[in-house]
């Protein structure tokens, strides 16, 4: 090992982003920490079967299905959208810290996990460019930065395929998504994003999210980037809701990127 990586193991001993124990072997050779072995069984990973649209891991039943209740019902403007962990029991509060409690450094380790678990995926879809997610700047200023956007600069790191992060806006203030229907959702997002002055020509992109519930929100970015001309919009989200039948609409806490 190098005498530098070495070093960064002894100064930055890596810390579980779920459950926040120390140890150094959590960090590997390239000084980001993983998901230590304990909250690893605890997780609950998107396995198949999955939603062939969504990515929303689906019920094991007798019938095989191929799309969700929820992708059954509608139509999504993204082509295909994957996520690496169902979002429930400890990866909650994990989320919730790189979120709102200025956890930036967990966003390497996830998207880390997302380019381990769907790099095969990125390299056959070969997007143009990555989109994060944007905030309001408003929101932005609030939290200080963008989760979303620190995970697709960490995921261009792993993948060379580069950042477009000032071409979306969100122009819209909107409001938190919690105790809305899909449908309240939608009209919530109604005009939330706009395309920035800058000209790009991107056939297709990769939007990037931490958390993927109704998906009224990437789709509402996927609309106004096909509005611009981008002809192929996929998504790629850390968590995704597990409920097969559209799942966290009802009663939940606010999950999306508002
Ligand atoms: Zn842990
Ligand atoms: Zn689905």
């Amino acid at each position: 090992m190098e005498l530098t990586k070495i070093l960064i193991k002894l100064l930055f001993p890596g810390s579980c982003p779920v459950c926040g124990e120390v140890q150094e072997q959590f960090l590997t050779d390239d000084g980001v920490a993983r998901i230590c072995p304990a909250c690893e069984k605890r997780l609950k990973r998107v396995a198949q079967p999955f939603c062939l649209r969504c990515g929303k891991p689906l019920e094991a039943d007798r019938i095989r299905r191929e799309y969700c209740a929820d992708c059954t019902k509608r139509t999504h403007a993204f082509v295909q959208g994957r996520a690496v962990f169902v979002y429930q029991g400890a990866i909650i509060g994990s989320m919730h810290r790189l979120k709102y409690g200025n956890r930036r450094d967990y966003a390497a380790i996830f998207a880390r996990e997302a380019y381990e678990t769907y790099g095969s995926w990125i390299r056959r879809i070969e997007p143009d460019a990555l989109i994060p997610i944007p905030l309001h700047k408003k929101r932005r200023r609030e939290r200080g930065y963008n989760q979303a956007q620190l995970i697709a600069e960490a995921l261009a790191g792993l993948t060379g395929i580069q950042v477009e992060k000032n071409l979306l806006l969100r122009t819209l203030y909107t409001q938190p998504q919690r105790q809305l229907s899909a449908r309240e959702r939608k009209n919530n997002l109604k005009n939330a994003f706009q395309m920035s002055k800058k000209i790009v020509q991107l056939e297709k992109v990769l939007l990037i999210d931490d958390i993927y519930t109704t998906g009224s929100t990437v789709d509402a970015a996927a609309e106004t980037l096909m509005g611009a001309g981008v002809k192929k919009v996929y998504v790629l989200c850390i968590c995704i809701g597990g409920g097969d039948a559209g799942g966290l609409d009802n009663g939940s806490k606010s999950l999306q990127n508002v």
